[in-house]
Formats: structure tokens, sequence, C-alpha cells
């Protein structure tokens, strides 16, 4: 395992090296694509958000839609029964109990079905810029194949991650290396031979070749 000081400086190159821009901010979209993007890829993402949010642009609207509608909309994103079902709850909640508004906490956040830890940090980092690290499988997976933390479970990284990156780092963390584990260190075949990170990683030294999938240790 790599010592704090390596960890940290690794963190830090992905997030400078790797930003990733966010198209929308506001916490209504960010929110309900986050729960689009739930097991899909961006694009299938991007198409049912696009869809979904030129008929229905706000809670309001949203939270008086018809399901078979919405799951039309978002058919592109997968398992969209489900999906459509938890953004009209959703919608309504918002409406209901909050007045229209996403609520800002962790505590809050986590009372909507179908909204776990890293869909709510990332609407609190996202769109509040409230520090918050989001894990999620490029997070996890990244963060244990170069050897920066020891964990099985998404909610240990995100303890393990605060304890090396600086609060000041964590609202950037998730984007940066969800781009970096689209473009470099992928889930099947990293590019560890391209990767600026193979000196100090743990499965990058492993693998030579750097197109084995031998010896995975995240994902
Ligand atoms: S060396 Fe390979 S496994 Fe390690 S971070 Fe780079 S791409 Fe990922």
């Amino acid at each position: 395992m790599l010592d704090k000081k390596t960890s940290k400086r690794v963190l830090l190159n992905i997030i400078s090296e790797y930003p990733r821009k966010h198209k929308r901010r506001d916490p209504f979209y960010v929110l309900v694509s986050t729960v689009l993007s739930q097991r899909t890829k961006d694009a299938n993402t991007d198409k049912a958000s696009l869809a979904l949010f030129k008929k229905f642009p706000t809670a309001y609207e949203l939270s008086k839609a018809e399901i078979k509608e919405v799951e039309r909309l978002i058919k592109p994103a997968g398992m969209y029964r489900q999906k459509a079902e938890r953004i009209v709850r959703i919608a309504e909640v918002i409406v209901e109990c909050y007045g229209g508004k996403v609520p800002n906490t962790l505590k809050e956040l986590l009372k909507f079905k179908g909204v776990g830890r890293k869909t709510a940090n990332i609407v609190l980092a996202v769109s509040f810029g409230i520090p918050a690290i989001a894990v999620d499988v490029h997070v996890h997976r990244i963060s244990n194949r170069i050897g920066i933390v020891k964990t099985k479970k998404p909610q240990e990284t995100e303890v393990a991650l605060a304890k090396i990156l600086p609060q000041e780092y964590w609202v950037q963390l998730n984007g940066a290396m969800v781009n970096f584990g689209q473009r470099v260190c992928t889930p099947k075949k990293p590019a560890c031979s391209a990767c600026m990170f193979r000196e100090v990683c743990e499965y990058g030294q492993r693998n030579t070749s750097g197109d084995s999938e031998s010896g995975n240790s995240g994902g």
C-alpha cells in the first residue's frame, strides 16, 4: 500500500490532469441525472436526462408526470421502470416536503428512495459546493488498484480517502476519477503502459504488459 504522501500526490495529480466539467449544476438536475446514471454509461444518462428535462424541467412538473411517459423518455438509461418510479417519487417528496427545493444535507438526501451516499455526495459536492467525497465504482476501483486504499466497501473508501486528501479537493475528486476511469484506468483493460501512475501503482507494476487483467485488485 502506498504511503500517505504518495497517495495524496497521486490524487492531486488525477484531479489536476483529469478535471471533469459538469454540464449543469442545478440540484434537481444533478440529483435526478445521478439516479438515472446508476448502472449505465454516461452517453445513455445524457440521452435520458436530455429527453426528460426537456419535457419536465422542474420537480413540480415531474411530480405530476405520468409514469409511463417518464419510462418512455428515460428508456435509454436502462432499468427504466424502477428509475421512473423513483425519480417521480423523489420529485413528489421535494415538492411536498421541501417546497420544491432539493435539500442540501446528507441526512435529508439519504431519505429519498434510490439515493445512496454516492448520489447524495455528488449532489452536495457538485450542486452545493459542500465538501463531500462521492465514491462510485470508478473511485473505489482506482483507489484500490493503485494502492491508495485497501477497502472492500465504497463507504470504507470514502472514509480512507477523507484522511488522505485535504477537504478543499473533495468536491473535484469524483469527477476527475470518473474521467480518469473512463479514459485510462478502465474496468477491464486499463491502459497501464500509457499511465502516468504506472511507477507507483501496485496493479500497474504487476501488469507490465499493460493490457492484462490478471492481478486485478479492484475491478
Ligand atoms: S497503472 Fe494501470 S491500474 Fe494503475 S492507475 Fe494506471 S491504468 Fe490504472
